[in-house]
């Protein structure tokens, strides 16, 4: 069994968090999504009947509360991607949704199919080539004390906070959300044995500090007994075996694989696992305990430096989508659900109805695409974005093609 970050921090500064500047709106680069990273603005009335602590600009952490009264609120430091807008369709006839997605690369006036109906198929990872999601385990000290650095490169990232180390209070997880980060699951005391008590708590304290709902969990030590806890809890619970995962295939959710940086990882490591993701269209997940310096025994530390300049070589391909777990595992996993949905004809017009999983967040879309034809979604037409999709919510679990 591995032991991963199992050390208790003796040491740690209780410092850091102090003011960034670059909030983690956009993923990779793309200029329509980069957020401004202030403090979150509130917002009234938006229709979408949710409470979400979003993301800006990649619709990562968000949670609703079960309001359905036509209120919502709204924390949002990205300019480009507040998820709760404009949910499940209600805007007008054919009116651009915000969908929290980022911008792929390409042409941005892909003429709307004009054949005859059909051909209806979700678009891999939003339409970028391939995707990567960078999360951090432990609230390890030098994850606290590089925060800055860390944000400033302008991607939302997932920490995996352990609730009761004494780190999980630092103010820096606040700014973190603040920043559209995810703040995720890795249970109460870090055992790799629970009988899904520890786990429930690591929730509850992730709800009282942060207001939020952990929609994904990481498994301390990769223990598989969260195998089981987490499929009705979560959306994805993060194991520790290394391989990349395809669009529809059958990696298992509740023990995603991620790749470990070894100690000391050279930038040119960590470029090899995105290139090898992005040439083979797939999702690579990263799994960092803490960058070398640090006195709390964080597993397998690794150079700030050569991290920072890996997520620049990142972005700087331009087509790979970095973005939180939550926003790709949901992507990846409403993909999935819609592809594995029925369809029934009525007339000339096509359903398609899917189911999403369990503990799937509210309010996310998939792109798609078709041959020709209208889609309408609660007899709303969807809008044709000239990137070359449809942006298709997926919490009213159908839509129609119409000739
Ligand atoms: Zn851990």
């Amino acid at each position: 069994m591995l032991l991963l970050g199992a050390l208790h921090c003796t040491g740690c500064g209780d410092d850091g968090g102090g003011g960034g500047d670059g909030g983690a709106g956009g993923s990779g680069g793309q200029p329509a999504t980069s957020g401004s990273g202030t403090t979150g603005s509130v917002t009234t009335g938006d229709p979408g009947g949710t409470t979400s602590a979003s993301t800006g600009g990649t619709g990562g952490a968000s949670t609703s509360t079960g309001t359905d009264t036509g209120t919502s609120t709204s924390t949002s430091t990205g300019t480009g991607g507040d998820d709760a807008t404009g949910g499940g369709g209600s805007g007008g006839g054919g009116t651009p949704v915000d969908s929290g997605l980022p911008t792929p690369p390409g042409a941005d006036n892909v003429a709307k199919p004009s054949g005859a109906a059909g051909g209806f198929k979700v678009i891999d990872w939003a339409g970028f080539a391939g995707a990567v999601t960078y999360t951090f385990d432990d609230v390890n000290q030098t994850q606290i004390q590089n925060y800055d650095a860390l944000n400033a490169l302008g991607v939302p990232f997932t920490f995996y906070v352990w609730t009761n180390k004494a780190e999980a209070n630092n103010p820096v997880w606040k700014k973190a959300l603040m920043d559209g980060h995810e703040l995720g699951n890795h249970t109460s005391r870090h055992d790799s044995n629970d009988n899904g008590s520890d786990t429930d708590a690591a929730t509850k304290f992730i709800k009282d500090t942060f207001g939020i709902t952990p929609y994904t969990m990481a498994a301390p030590n990769g223990s598989d007994a969260y195998t089981s806890i987490s499929q009705s809890r979560f959306l994805i619970n993060r194991g520790v075996s290394n391989a990349l995962i395809s669009p529809n295939d059958s990696s298992n959710p509740f023990k995603l694989p991620t790749y470990i940086p070894p100690t000391n990882a050279s930038t040119a490591a960590m470029d090899a696992e995105v290139t090898s993701a992005r040439t083979g269209k797939k999702w690579r997940t990263f799994c960092i305990h803490g960058f070398t310096g640090g006195s709390d025994g964080a597993y397998q530390p690794i150079p700030l430096n050569a991290f920072l300049e890996h997520v620049k070589h990142v972005k700087d391909f331009g087509d790979v989508w970095i973005d939180s777990m939550v926003a790709i595992g949901s992507y990846w996993r409403g993909q999935k659900a819609v592809t594995g949905g029925t369809n029934t004809q009525s007339g000339s017009d096509t359903t398609y109805t899917w189911q999403l999983p369990e503990n799937f967040p509210p309010g996310k879309y998939v792109r798609v695409t078709v041959t020709g034809g209208t889609l309408k979604q609660g007899g709303v037409p969807l809008a044709w974005n000239p990137h070359g999709y449809y942006e298709m919510a997926l919490d009213p679990e159908s839509v129609t093609l119409s000739p």
